[in-house]
């Protein structure tokens, strides 16, 4: 359970994100245990969700690979001691740079875009005279049941490769001569909660697959992507992930060939509930018909809410008072959408209190803005606090 060392809080300046590195682990060691029965699961971190160096560290001591969106995030992920080995990279717009950086490390494969990508690499591959083994990131068409700025499996979105232009793609993979293709990617969005958004998803893999057998094409590698949710409203209830059904479902459901390779790319179940953002109030302001909560973080340090409407359970864990009044809770930028809830039922809250903006471990930090001339959030683990 997660728990909050005020007295250690009081001298540090707010805000700042707070990592419980114990729920860190408890979910690391939970998705060893679930997907040790299977030689052939490989499970990568998405590194995106929080890039903290510290946090990174913990991740790449249990084994995990890692899932890099960017040529940097490669190079953070190295760093952090993720092997080559273990690092695959997707993205829609690969700079020459950023792929001569995977090339030049060795890493395990490019999740290919677009059939334009492929001969990118293949030019950058050759120039540097290795063979690199790519995947094909296929858009399969597959609507998960989460914010429309969160999806990626759509036909409407910009990810991926047409589902009807797979075969095509392989084959122009496959004349390639410093491509090696090795499998097939899929990433259908995120916080999905819905666990049969993935069962249609390995569904829709299966068709995929049985046609292009049928077609003489084997498929060595399948990713499945990441994309499993946590429980925002209960966050103390719900500090893992439910990682038992979701593995069960792609073991129950995906239909796999002798030898053949499943991996996942995990980003928000592996860090969001460990991580909360701290922040005090620096006063309470009576509106017209309501109370503001007017706290020192704001939509720099934590956009979601402003991005994705996403809502954090906050809490005041300076005061238990008895007496519940409601709130809208906002902080300090220049812009109406800088709040983080609405009408908010909390004890009794006065300028100094501090608040903790829950499961807030991922896409938090890492997409924090300098916007205001801020400072950026500071992340501190459980172990810096000590
Ligand atoms: C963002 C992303 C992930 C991780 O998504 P989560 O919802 O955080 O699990 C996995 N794969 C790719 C390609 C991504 O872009």
């Amino acid at each position: 359970m997660i728990s909050y060392p005020i007295d250690k809080f009081k001298n540090i300046e707010t805000p700042f994100y707070y990592y419980d590195t114990d729920i860190l682990r408890n979910t690391l060691q939970t998705i060893v245990e679930e997907t040790k029965q299977s030689a052939n699961y490989h499970v990568h971190y998405a590194i995106k969700a929080n890039a903290n160096p510290k946090i990174l560290k913990i991740i790449a001591d249990y084994g995990l690979g890692a899932d890099c969106v960017s040529g940097n995030e490669v190079s953070a992920a190295l760093a952090a001691g993720f092997p080559a080995s273990k690092i695959v990279f997707a993205g829609v717009a690969k700079t020459d740079r950023e792929i001569l950086n995977g090339i030049d490390n060795d890493i395990f494969c490019f999740n290919c875009e677009s059939i334009e990508e492929l001969h990118i690499i293949q030019e950058l591959a050759a120039s540097r005279a290795k063979t690199v083994r790519v995947a094909l990131r296929i858009n399969p068409n597959v609507k998960a049941d989460t914010h429309a700025n969160i999806t990626t499996g759509l036909a409407e979105n910009k990810f991926g490769i047409p589902l009807a232009d797979t075969e095509h793609a392989i084959h122009q993979a496959e004349q390639l001569p410093n491509i090696e293709f090795i499998g097939l990617h899929f990433h259908i969005g995120s916080q999905i909660l819905n666990i049969s958004d993935f069962t249609a998803l390995a569904k829709r893999i299966n068709e995929l697959q049985e046609h292009l057998e049928g077609q003489g094409v084997t498929i060595k590698n399948i990713n499945v992507g990441g994309g499993l949710g946590i429980d925002y409203a209960n966050p103390e209830q719900t500090p893992i992930p439910d990682f038992k059904a979701y593995f069960a479902t792609f073991a129950e459901t995906l239909i796999l060939r002798e030898n053949q390779q499943v991996h996942f790319e995990l980003g928000r179940s592996v860090v969001g509930q460990m991580g909360t953002l701290i922040a005090r109030t620096i006063f309470v302001k009576k509106g017209t018909n309501k109370k503001f909560c007017i706290i020192d973080a704001g939509m720099s340090d934590l956009i979601r809410p402003a991005l994705y409407g996403a809502v954090h359970k906050v809490k005041n864990i300076s005061s238990a008072s008895p007496e519940i009044r409601k709130y809208d809770v906002v902080g300090p930028i220049c812009e109406s959408s800088d709040v983080f809830v609405k009408d908010y039922e909390m004890p009794e809250t006065h300028r100094g209190d501090l608040l903790a903006i829950m499961s807030a471990g991922a896409y938090g930090e890492v997409m924090a803005s300098q916007y205001n001339c801020r400072n950026l959030p500071i992340g501190y683990t459980t172990e810096d606090i000590k």
